[in-house]
């Protein structure tokens, strides 16, 4: 284990860069700009793509950002991380037999000028004299309160970490997002109004009945835990996955990698620890997985970049018990694994063989293998589907003027920030029907997509 070189910040830099504007406008003149567009419909915040793209194509580089942003307060961090492969990039008609357009690329365009040149998104409303709290500042929370604010509404989110944006700060690879676009972009949801207060921990520094008796609703949008137990001897040798991507952000050349690092889990957290270990390590990097890689829950592109990074895979082995010497990580003992019946997530259940130990040399394991449930069900009692927050179609709980929004209640489908900027829209709508006595139902519908 040693401490990594210098050059650190530029081995995890922004892997695609900017493009040019040369570049962009052939990208942009590609477009079929096609009418009741696919990529508008697959976009979870249904941006309207054709339109911001024939903005870009004409030169009016402020209008293509203040499309985005109608749709997307949190287009910059969006046009970065998106899987655009499964959604926009994916419905391009142009797919089929030539490339998609670069939809993610070129929206990363629009928002970049869009920082450089100071467009943002403005309020619309007069004020409501209505108060809001918002629990957590993630792409959820920043969502939400910045769509409320733009309807009038006085927000204040409690944040408890230093930094606002959530995952988008702490826990999203600088490969593909630098935590100043994060950082900044909760600095565009201030602009609206809206009061962000770091340090500040809900169920610690403050209560609900403190919050129900200031504000008019509480929408929490506290995301996920920490990484879950694994339960096996030596666990307490391991190195935690959201921890290490945190320090990969923050301080990469202090980090220590091993020479021999093993990474627990086939989601695309593990890869991004993968991704970094190789790239800031000098040794080999394995990932250790029960199943196989058709079962591993990774995008296929996310796989395919790991074996380009030289990141190599184990299958059918169930981590039993990490090798501690002096202290220090020898090994991982693991045993071989055999695919049984499909279990209820569908997939086909490891069936661990009894008496086939082996053991694998390393001297650095990074588990990465999810997040635990939000600890506020049992704070404050909710009421749960699948170990998520239940909420109804308004993302109401069962607690009388408690919403709640973005990963802490995903029970179905891929947590992805759009699809926690989504539910941000989609909740303030709801919440200033309520409040102003309106039907939330005529602004419910997508809006179609239109060219100028
Ligand atoms: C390692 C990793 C990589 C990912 N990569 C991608 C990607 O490339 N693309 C993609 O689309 N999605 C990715 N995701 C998923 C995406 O980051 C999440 O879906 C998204 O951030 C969810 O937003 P959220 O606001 O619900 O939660 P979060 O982003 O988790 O934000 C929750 C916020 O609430 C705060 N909080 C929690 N409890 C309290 C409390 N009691 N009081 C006050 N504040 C509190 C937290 O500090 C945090 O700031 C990734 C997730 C992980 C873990
Ligand atoms: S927000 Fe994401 S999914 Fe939607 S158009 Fe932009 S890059 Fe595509």
């Amino acid at each position: 284990m040693g401490p990594v070189h210098a050059g650190a910040e530029e081995a995890l830099a922004e892997l695609l860069p900017p493009l040019n504007a040369h570049a962009a406008a052939v990208e942009a003149d590609r477009c079929l700009y096609c009418y009741d567009a696919p990529c508008t419909h697959a976009c979870p915040t249904h941006i309207d793509v054709p339109r911001f793209i024939k903005k870009i194509a004409t030169g009016n580089l402020r209008g293509s950002a203040e499309t985005i942003l109608a749709s997307n307060l949190l287009g910059a961090t969006c046009a970065r991380v998106c899987p655009v492969q499964e959604l926009c990039e994916g419905a391009c008609v142009l797919g089929a037999d030539h490339k998609p357009i670069s939809i993610g690329r070129l929206q990363r365009y629009a928002m970049d000028y869009a920082r450089e040149h100071g467009v943002y998104p403005a309020v619309k409303a007069a004020p409501t004299h209505r108060v809001i709290a918002v629990v957590g500042s993630g792409p959820a929370g920043l969502s939400c309160a910045g769509e409320l604010a733009k309807r009038g509404h006085a927000v204040t989110i409690f944040e408890k970490r230093d930094l606002p944006g959530g995952l988008s700060t702490y826990g999203i690879i600088g490969l593909r997002e630098p935590r100043e676009i994060a950082i900044e972009e909760a600095h565009s949801i201030e602009r609206l109004g809206v009061e962000i207060r770091t340090g500040v921990e809900f169920g610690r520094d403050l209560t609900l009945a403190q919050l129900q008796k200031e504000f008019d609703a509480v929408v929490l949008t506290a995301g996920l835990g920490r990484t879950p137990a694994l339960g096996i001897p030596g666990e307490e040798g391991m190195t935690d996955g959201l921890e290490f991507i945190e320090e990969s952000k923050r301080a990469p050349e202090d980090m220590h990698i091993g020479r021999d690092v093993i990474i627990i889990g086939a989601g695309n957290t593990a890869i991004d620890c993968a991704t970094i270990a190789r790239r800031l390590g000098k040794g080999r990097v394995t990932i250790v997985y029960r199943r196989t890689a058709l079962e591993m829950s990774c995008y296929q592109h996310e796989y395919e970049f790991a074996l380009r990074e030289g990141i190599e895979f184990r299958f059918l082995s169930q981590p039993n018990r990490v090798v501690l010497e002096g202290g220090r990580v020898a090994a991982l003992e693991c045993l071989r694994v055999e695919l049984g019946a499909p279990d209820a997530s569908g997939r086909r259940a490891p069936q661990p063989v009894p008496g086939s130990e082996f053991l694998l040399t390393t001297d650095q394991v990074v588990k990465a293998v999810g997040q635990e449930k939000s600890g506020l069900i049992a704070l404050l009692g909710l009421t749960t589907t699948k170990g998520f927050i239940a909420v109804d179609e308004r993302f109401r709980t069962n607690v009388d003027g408690v919403y709640a929004i973005g990963d802490c209640t995903r029970a179905a489908g891929a947590a992805s920030t759009v699809m926690a900027v989504q539910d941000g829209k989609m909740a303030a709508k709801a919440i200033h029907a309520h409040l102003s006595g309106t039907k939330p139902c005529d602004e419910w519908q997508p809006a179609a997509a239109q060219v100028d």
